[in-house]
């Protein structure tokens, strides 16, 4: 059985009250056995404090939006994995489309940053997804191979057992479009198929894969029905509490159907 989780991407926003209260109405408002894993990617700062908000509930994890490619030196503004690990942190988002156009992370950079998260004993989000103009193309499935190839694998098979795949279609982000069910289903299916390629179809079949791209609260049940979507990578929509709380509900009801 795939693990489910709903994750949140609050990307540069809120303020520490704002971002508590999120939290702490979270936590309040999930069930603690009938739920999906949740995962919370917040900005740097919160992080510690979150930690120690969300620990009476089991469903609830952490995630960092980023870490340094280098595990430790004169890297100024730089936050590394090591840092996060030492904190409590377990996961990080790694590849988001947001540091890969607009901070130029390279796949050589991002596969340095799902080293440093591996040995840092932290779970690697890794996103990827095509731009509008390669799937208009048709070559979105080769930008997806692409990413994955260059960026992830080559990693060992018990390491990539332990790493969560999120797929973003870029034009699907905070655009409000959100990509069809058809089109979330045929590109995970597409992932596991080059996952099973070049690891082991078990792998491929047991390996959490997300998707992510304007998810909200009337959307999220019909994508989380795909066979092969375990999830949802959630930006703007995992702002609000209220439509947060909808779509875990939403894959509470998909997984105890
Ligand atoms: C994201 O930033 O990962 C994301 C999916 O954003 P949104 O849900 O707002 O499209």
């Amino acid at each position: 059985m795939r693990k489910k989780i709903v994750a949140g991407n609050w990307k540069m926003n809120l303020s520490y009250a704002e971002a508590m209260s999120l939290a702490d109405a979270l936590v309040n408002a999930v069930e603690e056995n009938a739920s999906p894993d949740i995962i919370l990617a917040s900005p740097f700062i919160y992080l510690h404090e979150l930690i120690s908000r969300i620990q009476g509930n089991p469903n609830f994890y952490m995630a960092a939006q980023n870490c340094s490619e280098h595990q430790k030196g004169a890297f100024t503004g730089e936050v590394s994995a090591p840092m996060l690990a030492s904190i409590g942190i377990e996961h990080v988002l790694i590849g988001h489309s947001e540091r890969r156009t607009l901070y130029g992370e390279s796949d050589v950079v991002l596969r340095s940053k799902v080293d440093r998260a591996i040995e840092s004993g932290l779970i690697p989000i890794f996103c990827c997804g095509e731009m509008l103009a390669e799937r208009n193309a048709g070559s979105h499935f080769q930008r997806v191979a692409d990413q994955l190839n260059n960026g992830l694998f080559g990693i060992s098979e018990k390491q990539m057992k332990e790493c969560i795949i999120a797929y973003e279609p870029v034009w699907a982000i905070g655009t409000g479009v959100t990509a069809s069910s058809e089109q979330a289903q045929e590109m995970h299916a597409f992932i596991r198929s080059e996952i099973a390629k070049k690891y082991s179809a078990e792998l491929a079949d047991t390996i959490s894969i997300l998707y992510g791209g304007s998810v909200n609260a009337q959307n999220a049940a019909e994508l989380f029905t795909c066979k092969d979507v375990d999830g949802g990578l959630v930006g703007g929509a995992s702002l609000k509490s209220a439509e947060f709380i909808s779509i875990i509900r939403a894959m509470e009801s998909v997984s105890t159907n």
